[in-house]
């Protein structure tokens, strides 16, 4: 039977953006209503690296930028959660490691050694040697440097696991759900199976899916922008952790590795970084061949012999810049009765919740509407990528 749902904030997508605010608020006592179209975590979230960057990343240049600054703090923020003193209680969600690398394969890190010495990034990145270097580095070949960053790295479909029970019954799912428009070009309602859900505010975090959400309701701006990747994916019984940036000559990483656990009891190498930027121009297969010589170069000793391996392409979805340049900070614009926002980066979840949160407060929304939302159709959790890429 059809029926209107009342709650204070309907959230539209079950990413890390939409399932880390929606836990935020049921905290601070708002009733909230998420809905998924597809499968918790089936976007860029389950897709990504699970890096919980520091910034270090964009202070190749040798100085820190907006980004790093904005985004320093957010390891701390992660880490808090998971171990349970933080504003969500992630315990028990999966760390993969409790550091991330950067490494240089050769000389080049003389011309880097003014990011190294440089006052700002003290404290959040360590030369290390000898038996404090990680297992694939602890080779009689390998002749580059290693540097230890104050960066962990999450399994991310366990946090999405995690995040989904904090939504107590405040998911839904819908494979299309519709937007409902006021005369004055507000929200009025969504709706779904029928059903029309009814909200203070509105907030979209359908990351790709934004775009068609804000085509459906009429509204041309904020614009986004796609930033195409194709990620090499590694698969085999015997291949050592590895969280690391490679550095090239460019100021992205040459190569970007971490290491994901798959159900048949294999490990999986993921790799980003410029390879996957350069990549999307070619085949899967001239992708796979390339990413076997850049290993074959970097990581001799490794036995990839036995090894599995695919592509994936996927696509990270921002607020339109100029240039396509990578957005500072987690993005959330207020737009009548809306909130619309992209992390543009899983680590900047808990700063688009802090921004959300925010902003709900300066407009003077505050808890008040309790339903009844059992009985709704729950959405699934995404298979992990490295589950069900490989043919
Ligand atoms: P998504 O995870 O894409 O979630 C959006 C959800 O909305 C999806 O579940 C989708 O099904 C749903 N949806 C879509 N349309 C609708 C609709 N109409 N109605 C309802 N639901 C809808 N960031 C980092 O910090 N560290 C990393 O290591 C990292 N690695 C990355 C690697 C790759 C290959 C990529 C692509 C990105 C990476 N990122 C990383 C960036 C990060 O993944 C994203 O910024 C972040 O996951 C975006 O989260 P989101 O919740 O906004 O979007």
């Amino acid at each position: 039977m059809s029926k209107t749902l009342e709650t204070d904030i309907c959230i539209l997508g079950g990413g890390i953006a939409g399932l880390w605010l929606n836990a935020r608020l049921r905290g601070l006592g708002y009733s909230t209503l998420l809905i998924e179209r597809g499968a918790l975590g089936g976007g860029q979230s389950g897709k990504s690296q699970g890096i919980i960057h520091g910034g270090t990343k964009y202070a190749l240049h040798g100085k820190l930028t907006a980004a790093s600054e904005s985004i320093a703090g957010m390891p701390n923020r992660w880490r808090a959660s998971l171990q349970g003193d933080g504003e969500l209680d992630l315990r028990g969600v999966r760390l993969l490691s409790e550091h991330h690398y950067l490494w240089s394969p050769g000389s080049l890190i003389s011309n880097l050694a003014g990011f190294f010495a440089s006052k700002a990034l003290r404290g959040k990145v360590d030369a290390v040697k000898g038996k404090d270097l990680p297992e694939v580095f602890a080779n009689p070949s390998f002749r580059g440097k290693v540097y230890r960053l104050a960066e962990l790295v999450i399994d991310v479909p366990d946090a999405v696991r995690r995040l989904s029970e904090l939504a107590g019954d405040s998911l839904v799912s819908d494979s299309a759900p519709q937007i409902e428009r006021r005369d004055d070009g507000s929200i009025n309602a969504v709706r779904i199976n029928g059903h029309q859900i009814k909200a203070q505010r509105y907030v979209l975090t359908a990351g790709e899916g934004n775009e068609a959400l804000l085509q459906d309701w009429g509204v041309s701006q904020p614009a986004m922008q796609r930033r195409p990747l194709q990620m090499v994916l590694v698969k085999g019984p015997n291949l050592p952790p590895l969280y690391a940036h490679c550095l090239g000559s460019s100021p992205k990483p040459r190569m970007t590795i971490t290491t994901h656990p798959c159900a048949d009891g294999q490990w999986c190498w993921y790799l980003g970084g410029e390879l996957a930027e350069q990549g999307v121009h070619l085949t899967p297969d001239a992708l796979v061949s390339k990413a076997q010589q850049e290993l074959k170069e970097l990581l001799p000793w490794v036995d990839l012999a036995n090894c599995q391996w695919t592509t994936l392409p996927v696509n990270r979805a921002e607020p339109a810049q100029s240039g396509l340049v990578r957005p500072d900070t987690a993005y959330l614009q207020p737009v009548q009765n809306v909130l619309v926002s992209w992390p543009t980066k899983l680590a900047l979840a808990p700063d688009l919740s802090d921004q959300a949160v925010s902003q709900l407060q300066s407009q003077g929304i505050r808890p008040s509407l309790n339903d009844d939302y059992s009985g709704l159709p729950r959405p699934q959790l995404a298979a992990p990528a490295w589950d069900i890429c490989f043919p």
